[in-house]
């Protein structure tokens, strides 16, 4: 029972998800069943996030965006928590889509697009990595790439990747979402991965 999900475009992720289809329940463990089941509604967020944007022609662009979230609370235990759209974490400025994309840009080909750390590092924030964030040989070397790579079992539960080194982690993500397919339906299908873990808190 398992809903696609493509990926939001920045109009989408302005609007707030929807209320009752990203109601959570408490990590307490209640069940409250009246007047709402799971959690109660309590205001919204607004965050500014990075987001992947896929041209017509599939080229990759990252776009700062304002995010809607909302934020629920319990009843019974008075735990609050924030939950946003597919493809964002509420406690990390890196959504698992973004993330996605720019894993996608610096995965050899076929798994990816090739391209080196410091061309993935200009996309989000328009200028070359610090001088410092360079590996022994001088090539560019961005270390949130490695970070991600380290944290793919938390940001795609649903998914079971193999252990390994990171290239090994790395091409058997990139394969769950469709190798070889164009980087839409990729990104579609680390959105959907992505809410298949649950709603995005
Ligand atoms: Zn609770």
């Amino acid at each position: 029972m398992t809903t696609p999900r493509p990926l939001p475009t920045p109009a989408d992720l302005a609007i707030p998800p929807d209320i009752d289809a990203c109601r959570p329940l408490c990590a307490c463990g209640a069940v409250p069943v009246f007047p709402l089941v799971g959690m109660h509604g309590d205001g919204l967020t607004h965050r500014v996030v990075p987001w992947p944007v896929v041209a017509d022609a599939g080229v990759l662009s990252v776009t700062w965006v304002v995010a809607a979230g909302r934020r629920f609370w319990c009843p019974v235990c008075g735990t609050t928590v924030r939950v946003a759209h597919a493809g964002l974490r509420c406690g990390a400025l890196y959504g698992s889509a973004v993330i996605a994309a720019l894993l996608h840009l610096v995965a050899a080909v076929p798994f990816g697009q090739g391209r080196d750390d410091g061309h993935a590092h200009h996309l989000v924030h328009g200028r070359p990595l610090p001088a410092s964030e360079r590996a022994r040989s001088g090539s560019p070397r961005w270390s949130s790439l490695r970070c991600w790579l380290r944290e793919l079992a938390r940001l795609w539960p649903a998914l079971a990747l193999p252990s390994g080194d990171s290239r090994t982690r790395l091409h058997a993500l990139l394969a769950a979402f469709g190798l070889g397919a164009p980087l839409r339906e990729v990104l579609d299908a680390a959105v959907s991965a992505h809410a298949r873990g649950g709603p995005a808190m």
